[in-house]
């Protein structure tokens, strides 16, 4: 029996993985790795290639430290348990910075939402961050509705408000640009988006500032507490047993893959190709109008009329594509186009040759 191929994803996770990944794996299950012990020497070593790996590809400080964590999610609940005491500040436009902010509120009631518009360029000198807040947080790239910060937020922010922290969502954009890590002392996300691997892994890089101040709220209360996460890193371990494949596949894509410049570079000309296409279709437009916001690794799409966007992902998956359904309160009006390193040149003709057949 001919087993059909499935479609090429566009979603913006989980996402496409690199083509290599399917290599990785088979490397992985020979070497034994699925199989180890977490307390073992073989796992420390991978372990330690991995973070020293992934602080020179992304520009990580040296004093910096990675953590590994199951999820974005988990980060959602980690930094108020264990880097705020009363108070965070959250600026948000989607769904992904108000869960951020719904998960931290259980935990501290006193935690204050700002939510602003998505064509918003959200200007550091106005926001008015509470006196008391002690975290600022933000999401960099909202991948519920395409939009992301502009580079300079953090540099301005840190200026203003040194006395705080400021805390970072990169979960769709780490690995496709580079960060201004110095900038912030929290950067958190997974592995499923632009890093082109299976879910099941996420990553939390934190400042020594930001330890100092776990350091004296000393929360100690959960399996994941940062204190309990730095203990087990200073020997390369975890508290729980890790997702092994995960790192060890994490590892392979960073000593194969190109670097974040390298990705930024193609992500910029690809993105602009869509949104230059997207101007010129029929019946549908970019959702975010200000070109100074828009997302380069989530690309959302607009569709006038509603009835339309059904069909054409139908449509989609008869040309062997499968779009990226819109999500919160544009999952019925938008699909978004996932723009992530893994995705390969003739995927994105493909796509952009299916729309114009399909709008132009
Ligand atoms: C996907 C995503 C998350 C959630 O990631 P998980 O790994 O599923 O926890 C959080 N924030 C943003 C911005 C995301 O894109």
């Amino acid at each position: 029996m001919p087993t059909l191929l499935p479609p090429v994803t566009f979603f913006p996770g989980p996402s496409k993985v690199f083509p290599e990944v399917k290599n990785f794996m088979a490397e992985a299950f020979d070497a034994g790795l699925l199989s180890i012990s977490h307390r073992s020497e073989t796992f420390n070593q991978l372990s330690e290639a991995t973070i020293k790996l992934l602080k020179s590809k992304l520009n990580i400080p040296d004093d910096y430290w990675v953590f590994y964590t199951t999820s974005a999610t988990e980060s959602w609940e980690i930094i108020p348990q264990s880097l705020t005491k009363h108070k965070s500040v959250h600026f948000y436009n989607g769904s992904f910075g108000e869960k951020w902010f719904q998960y931290t509120q259980k935990i501290h009631p006193s935690a204050e939402a700002h939510p602003f518009k998505i064509n918003q360029h959200l200007n550091p000198w106005e926001m008015e961050v509470a006196k008391d807040a002690e975290i600022i947080c933000l999401t960099h790239n909202e991948t519920s509705n395409g939009t992301r910060l502009p580079e300079d937020t953090f540099s301005a922010l840190r200026e203003m408000y040194p006395n705080q922290l400021i805390a970072v969502d990169v979960t769709s954009s780490i690995f496709g640009t580079p960060l201004p890590f110095s900038d912030a002392d929290i950067w958190y996300g997974s592995v499923q988006k632009c890093f082109g691997l299976p879910a099941g892994l996420g990553l939390l890089i934190v400042s020594p500032r930001a330890l100092d101040v776990a350091k004296e709220i000393a929360d100690r209360k959960h399996y994941d507490s940062l204190l309990t996460l730095q203990d087990n890193m200073a020997k390369f371990q975890t508290s729980h047993t890790p997702n092994v494949l995960g790192i060890y596949l994490l590892k392979r894509v960073l000593e194969t893959q190109l670097s974040p410049e390298e990705n930024e570079h193609a992500l910029l000309a690809r993105a602009q190709r869509y949104y230059k296409l997207i101007d010129q279709l029929n019946n549908v437009c970019p959702l975010i109008e200000n070109v100074d916001v828009r997302s380069q690794t989530v690309i959302a799409v607009q569709v006038e009329d509603k009835a339309l966007l059904p069909r054409l992902k139908a449509k989609a998956i008869d040309s062997g594509l499968l779009l990226g359904s819109g999500y919160g309160q544009w999952k019925e009006s938008t699909f978004r186009i996932a723009n992530f390193p893994a995705i390969q040149v003739q995927e994105v003709d493909l796509l952009c040759d299916f729309l114009i057949e399909e709008l132009g």
